[in-house]
Formats: structure tokens, C-alpha cells, sequence
């Protein structure tokens, strides 16, 4: 059976892309089964530079036709910002609710539109001689505090366009149906499948 290595070691991010992508008859492998390769730094400029880099290091190391991808939350009235800081927006290495509580501090006293926002997220698949990205995006708002306990990052300050409930208020189900990261990674079914038939020819 054709492989895919998915360049991440998030569990909760690989049973959405288990998923998304299950109809697809490839095995789909993650790198918590390759614990030897060093984590990639994701030292990009853009989510694209990240998730391009995660897919290729891994393709270049291993041969495995390889998906990756990058996440950033957008404020518009923040100018973008967290965008590709979101992982270290409140410093290196800090706590989800650290950079929860950054954002609502940065975000104090906006109201309306001010605190529209979108999670955006890179796919990425590269293979022999090829290359492309997908991207998916999920629009909303930001709350004033947090509210529910699923999820992780921004999910309970993040509610969602056309929901009354935060991701993580609503049961991953949902969420995994509407977020930003099934969007782009739903885009990537088609190209992967005329992929796939092409090599299994
Ligand atoms: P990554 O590129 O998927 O690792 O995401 C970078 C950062 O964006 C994470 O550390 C989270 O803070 C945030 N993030 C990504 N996806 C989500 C999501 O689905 N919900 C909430 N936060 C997210």
C-alpha cells in the first residue's frame, strides 16, 4: 500500500488528518513513528516558508511522499498579528494560555469589527518532482474570554463564524468539519488521489 508521512508529532493533529484524509488508500504514517529525526525549526517568514520546509526536510530524509502544514491566527486589527508567531506569541516555549492572554490584553477595549479574525492554515504535499500547497481558512471573532475546555491554542477565545459556541465548546467532530486545517487539507484529496493513481500505474 502507498505511504504518506505527515511531517508532525501533534496526535491531536494527526487523528484530524487521519480523518479527513481517511478515504484514501494510503497508509498515513506521522513522525511520532520516526522519534530519530531532530524536530524542524519553524524559523519561516510566512506559514508557507514553514510548511513548504517541514514537508521537504522530511521528503528529502526519508523518500516518503510527505503533507505538512502551518497554522496562524490573523486579527485584522492587530495587522495579522499573532500570523506565523502564533505558537510564540507571548515568548519561546510558553503556555497556550500565555499566548491566549496576550492576545486578549492586545485586544482590550476593541469591540465590533476590531476583533474579527481567521485561523489560516498551509498544506503542503511534496513527492518526486512535485510540489503544491493548499489553503483553508476559518473566519470569526475573538471573545473577551475564554470559554470551554476542548481543543487546544486559541480555541476558547476563538468563535467561529455562524456558531454560538467556541472550538472548544463544540465537539471536535464539528470543529474538525468547519476549521481551517480541513479546508486546506480536504483541497489536497483530489490532487493526492491523481497522485497516487498516477505512481500506482
Ligand atoms: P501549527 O502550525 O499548527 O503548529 O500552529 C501554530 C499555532 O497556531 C499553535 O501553537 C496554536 O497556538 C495555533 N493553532 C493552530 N491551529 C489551531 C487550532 O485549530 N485552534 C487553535 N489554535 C491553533
Amino acid at each position: 500500500m502507498n505511504k504518506i508521512l505527515f511531517a508532525s508529532r501533534n496526535p491531536g493533529k494527526l487523528i484530524e488528518i487521519k480523518s479527513i484524509l481517511g478515504g484514501l488508500p494510503v497508509l498515513i504514517e506521522s513522525l511520532l513513528e520516526y522519534p530519530h529525526f531532530p524536530d524542524i525549526v519553524e524559523n519561516g517568514n510566512t506559514l508557507e516558508e514553514n510548511a513548504f520546509k517541514k514537508a521537504r526536510e522530511i521528503f528529502l530524509a526519508t523518500s516518503i511522499p510527505t503533507i505538512a502544514d502551518d497554522t496562524g491566527l490573523e486579527v485584522y486589527h492587530l495587522k495579522m498579528a499573532p500570523g506565523v508567531f502564533s505558537a510564540r506569541y507571548a515568548g519561546e516555549k510558553v503556555s497556550y494560555a500565555a499566548n491566549n492572554k496576550k492576545l486578549l490584553d492586545e485586544l482590550k477595549g476593541a469591540k465590533g469589527e476590531k476583533r474579527n479574525a481567521q485561523f489560516r492554515c498551509v498544506a503542503t504535499f511534496i513527492a518526486n518532482d512535485f510540489e503544491i500547497s493548499t489553503v483553508g481558512i476559518c473566519k470569526g471573532r475573538i471573545l473577551e474570554k475564554s470559554r470551554g475546555a476542548g481543543g487546544f491554542g486559541y480555541d476558547p477565545i476563538f468563535l467561529p463564524d455562524g456558531f454560538d459556541k467556541t472550538f472548544a465548546e463544540m465537539s471536535p467532530d464539528l470543529k474538525n468539519k468547519i476549521s481551517h486545517r480541513a479546508n486546506a487539507f480536504r483541497q489536497l484529496i483530489n490532487v493526492l488521489t491523481d497522485y497516487f493513481n498516477l505512481v500506482s500505474e
